[in-house]
Parts: structure tokens; C-alpha cells; sequence
């Protein structure tokens, strides 16, 4: 029996993880470094490089390097996120055909599909060289928060890269099923709070006797360590504008350099209380080159950040009401994601709940750790371990007048099947538009359109009168179906929500056909 691999498919860095004699572990990459950054670029020669070796020559080839590639997928090219997102962004974000995001490198667009399974292909062959066996199957995770689309398009990227994708598990709930292994008969509220590179998560979870159950979870799938290196860059260019009057805005390689060491800067603070960025070079003026020196203070970054950290707290309130707890009922907070590390992340959890946040887990690597034991449960039903989690937004379905009817709420448990009775608003009506939503709001608008459909041939008469039953399925991977019938006629159609933005079967087939996929260079 092949083994199966957890991967955590991180905005900034990925990590892949295995139980190996019923120890998880997590597997270093050629280069011995247990994090490998989700990056993508392609250079000048026509090679593909991933990983460190994209990072590497980053600052030479600004416009041809993807980073944070995550913070696009699923979304749709005209949304407020994509717009954010290629703000001081040093490569080039154009509209794909179905209005999703591609990234333009060189002459080739790529869809976030694609290189979401670029990088999920190298986590394998990272996995394949230290086992020394071919992998198939893989349980990845995806943060907590993110919708139906964003799922749909993690998934269709393990088949892209040629995994099997067991199981789409919740970055904080793997982090929950690791801090829980080995503790088997403790009997705990946990609450996670997860800041990485680009999502922020919160779940509480309750633990006991082979039962990990989440009970709420809320979070910002736009918020992470990716803002507070803008904020810092935005600084920086402030600074030297002010100083220089040069405006480092539009250069794609100074950009990418900002943006080096911002967050090099950003790390440092979280162990000093000053530092200095210095990027020699940066630019050239009328009277030659121009170099940027700038002191930063742990302070500083305190200020520009204040508000994005009170936003997470807030979502934590959020989180802790959906449950109906109060922040002593938690016995445990865990602190998840490489921005967890900013001490003023560290002591406003603390004074949040009058205590210390649980130090004895590694940030970087839990997720995939608590992804690989989630594998290794499925791999062996002997394991009594039931994971039950939940569907972090509502599901509705659009009515007359703009209107959104939900009819899952949000943190209800998973799976769940949902069936509704809805009626015709004219004479003679003969088809329904469906239109399937994902969102809190009552306003149809405001919520993500996960897809529409028709039922037709239903039969005429007066309003009111027919009556067409809506199905809605989550089920564990969190991902959406929805299927419609006729109560008069039997009439059926069901549909998978194929959310705009995503990929059709079609077009996944096509890319993984495209050989030059299989011609990344990985050597590390
Ligand atoms: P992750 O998605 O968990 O890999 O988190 C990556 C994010 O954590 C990036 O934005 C990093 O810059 C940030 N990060 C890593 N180490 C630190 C640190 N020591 N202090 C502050 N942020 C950090």
C-alpha cells in the first residue's frame, strides 16, 4: 500500500509531511530545509524554476516570479482582492477567460490551478526522493475560511499535478489534530489561531476520546503576513520619496526588493527592537546612483500593524460567541502561521484571554504534520478517530428581489444535506434559475456567486402552485453540490457547483497534456 503525504500548501511556504512508523514527520527538501517557498518563476533560458530556486533569483527576474499565488486563486479578476493584490506587485495579473486571475510570465499565462500544481508537484517529488517511492495520494490542507471556488481550485491542482486528493482538510483543524496527537483521552476546548503568509483562521475545536470537533470557525482569507510586508514597503517608499523624491512604485525589480526586506525586517522585529534596511543601488537620479537607508524600530512596524492585529482579535470575538463560549472556557490557545511570531500578535492573544498562548508546537510545519495524520487515519480504519468540522460560511440560494435564503448556516457540521421547497413567481413559469450563494449577507449581491442553473419543464400553472425541492450537499472536503427537482413531474437535474473562475475538465485536461509541465527544473 503506497503511503499517502500531508501537504500544507502554504501562500508564502509549503511543507509535506508523512507518518513513518507511527511518527509524523516532516520531510526535508533536497537543500535540508523543511519549508519550501511557493514560488514560481520562469527564467530567461525558457527553464521553470520552483521553490527556493525561484526565490533565489527573485530580485533579477521580478516580472517573471510568482509569490502569494494563493491569495488569487478562486477568486474572480474584477474583485476588490485581485485589485489588492496587484498593488506593488512586481509581476503582471491579467483577466483569464472564464474571469479569473492568470499571472502573464513571459509570453505564457498561467492559471492559479497551475501553478498551485507546480508547487504541489514539487512537495511530491520532494516526498518521492526521501521515500524513495512514488506517491499518489495526498491530503491537503486549504485555510478554514476559504469558499467553495478556492476549494474546487486547491483540488483540481492536486489532479494537475498528479495527486489524488483524499481529503481538502482546514489548516487549523490540522493544526488541532496535531497538537492532539498523542493526547488521546485529554478532554479540551482548544481555540487556533492561525496567521500565515497570506489567510488568517480562527477554530475552536473540543477534544475528546478519539473526537476532534470543531465548533466554530471565522476568519479573513485576506489577511496575512503579505500585508504587514506591504504596509512596511509602503514605508519604505514613503521614506525614501520623502528623502530622495524618487518614487520607487513602478520598478518591478526595486519592488521586489522592497519587498525582501520588508519582510527580512518584519522577522528581525520580532526578535530586536530596531533594525536597518539598506538596499544599496535602488535607484538613480539625475546625479547617479541613489541608495536607501532606512532605521526601523519594533515600534514602528507596532504602529503601521495595529489595526490588521486588532482585526484578527475581533474575528476571535467573532469565533467565540458562533461557539457560545467566553475566552475562559478556552483551555488552550495555539498559535499557528509565521506571523504568529510578531509579539504583538503574542500579547494581545495574551491579554485576550489572560494567559499565554501553548508554546510546543511549530508554527511552520503543524499544519502539515496534523495533514499527514489526517492521511494516515484515512489509510487505517483501525484508527478511532472521528473528525467532525464545519462549513465556514452560510449557503443560500438567490429568491425574488435580490434577496439571499439561507439555508445552511455557517459552522454547521459536516457533511450536511439541506433540502428546500421553493414555488414560481409568474403564471405559467415553466424554468427556475437556481443561483447557489455562499455568504452571510441577506443581499443576494453581496455574497459569492457559486454558480447558477436552470431546471426546466416544469409544468404550467399558477404561481405558487409547482413545487421544485433544492438539495444542498457540503460534504467533508467542504466542496458543494447541488441538485433540483420537480415534486409534481420527478423531473431531476443535479449540477457540482462549478464556481466562475474555476476550471473546467476540459481545461484541467489540457493543462496536464501540456508536457512542459512535467519540465520543471527541481533540483534544489
Ligand atoms: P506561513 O504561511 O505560516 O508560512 O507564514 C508565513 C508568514 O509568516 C510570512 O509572511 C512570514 O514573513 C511570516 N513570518 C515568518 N517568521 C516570522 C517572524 N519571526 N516574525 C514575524 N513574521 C514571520
Amino acid at each position: 500500500m503506497s503511503r499517502v503525504i500531508g501537504i500544507d500548501l502554504g501562500t508564502t511556504n509549503s511543507c509535506v509531511a508523512v507518518v513513518d512508523n507511527g511518527q509524523p514527520v516532516v520531510i526535508p527538501n533536497t537543500g535540508g530545509y523543511k519549508t519550501t517557498p511557493s514560488m514560481f518563476a520562469l527564467a530567461d533560458d525558457g527553464k521553470r524554476l520552483v521553490g527556493h530556486l525561484a526565490k533565489r533569483q527573485a530580485i533579477t527576474n521580478a516580472s517573471n516570479t510568482v509569490y502569494a499565488s494563493k491569495r488569487l486563486i478562486g477568486r474572480r479578476f474584477e474583485s476588490a482582492e485581485v485589485r489588492r493584490a496587484s498593488e506593488l506587485c512586481p509581476y503582471a495579473i491579467t483577466e483569464g477567460p472564464n474571469g479569473d486571475p492568470r499571472m502573464l510570465l513571459g509570453e505564457k499565462t498561467f492559471t492559479c490551478a497551475e501553478i498551485a500544481a507546480i508547487i504541489l508537484r514539487e512537495m511530491k517529488r520532494v516526498a518521492q526522493e526521501y521515500l524513495g517511492e512514488a506517491i499518489r495520494e495526498a491530503v491537503i490542507t486549504v485555510p478554514a475560511h476559504f469558499n467553495d471556488a478556492q476549494r474546487q481550485s486547491t483540488k483540481d491542482a492536486g489532479k494537475i499535478a498528479g495527486l489524488e486528493v483524499l481529503r481538502i482538510i482546514n489548516e487549523p483543524t490540522a493544526a488541532a489534530l496535531a497538537y492532539g496527537f498523542g493526547r488521546k483521552n485529554a478532554e479540551e476546548t482548544v481555540l487556533v489561531y492561525d496567521l500565515g503568509g497570506g489567510t488568517f483562521d480562527v477554530s475552536i475545536l473540543e477534544m475528546g476520546e478519539g473526537v476532534l470537533e470543531v465548533l466554530a470557525t471565522a476568519g479573513d482569507t485576506f489577511l496575512g503576513g503579505e500585508d504587514f510586508d506591504r504596509l512596511l514597503v509602503n514605508h519604505l517608499i514613503e521614506q525614501f520619496e520623502a528623502s530622495e523624491g524618487i518614487d520607487l512604485r513602478a520598478e518591478p525589480m526595486a519592488l521586489q526588493r522592497l519587498k525582501d526586506a520588508a519582510e527580512k525586517a518584519k522577522c528581525d522585529l520580532s526578535g530586536a527592537t530596531q533594525t536597518e534596511v539598506n538596499l544599496p543601488f535602488i535607484a538613480t537620479g539625475g546625479d547617479g546612483p541613489r541608495h536607501l537607508s532606512v532605521i526601523v524600530t519594533r515600534e514602528i512596524l507596532e504602529r503601521l500593524a495595529a489595526d490588521i492585529v486588532d482585526r484578527t482579535m475581533t474575528t476571535v470575538g467573532l469565533c467565540l460567541s458562533d461557539a457560545g463560549l467566553s475566552p475562559d472556557q478556552i483551555d488552550q490557545v495555539i498559535l499557528v502561521g509565521g506571523q504568529s511570531r510578531m509579539p504583538l500578535v503574542q500579547e494581545r492573544v495574551a491579554e485576550f484571554f489572560g494567559k499565554r498562548p501553548h508554546k510546543g508546537v511549530n508554527p511552520d510545519e503543524v499544519v502539515a504534520i496534523g495533514a499527514a495524520i489526517q492521511a494516515e487515519a484515512l489509510l487505517d480504519e483501525d484508527q478511532n478517530m472521528l473528525l467532525l468540522d464545519v462549513t465556514p460560511l452560510s449557503l443560500g440560494i438567490g429568491t425574488y428581489g435580490g434577496h439571499s435564503a439561507k439555508l445552511i448556516e455557517r459552522n454547521t457540521t459536516l457533511p450536511v444535506r439541506r433540502a428546500h421547497v421553493f414555488t414560481t413567481t409568474r403564471d405559467n413559469q415553466t424554468a427556475v434559475k437556481i443561483r447557489v450563494l455562499q455568504g452571510e449577507s441577506d443581499i443576494a449581491e453581496e455574497n459569492d456567486l457559486l454558480g447558477e442553473f436552470i431546471l426546466s419543464g416544469i409544468r404550467e400553472a399558477r404561481k405558487g402552485e409547482p413545487e421544485v425541492e433544492v438539495s444542498f450537499d457540503i460534504d467533508t472536503n467542504g466542496i458543494v453540490s447541488v441538485s433540483a427537482r420537480d415534486l409534481s413531474t420527478g423531473r431531476e437535474q443535479s449540477i457540482t457547483v462549478n464556481a466562475t473562475g474555476t476550471l473546467s475538465d476540459d481545461e484541467i485536461q489540457r493543462i496536464i497534456d501540456e508536457n512542459d509541465l512535467y519540465e520543471i527544473q527541481v533540483k534544489d
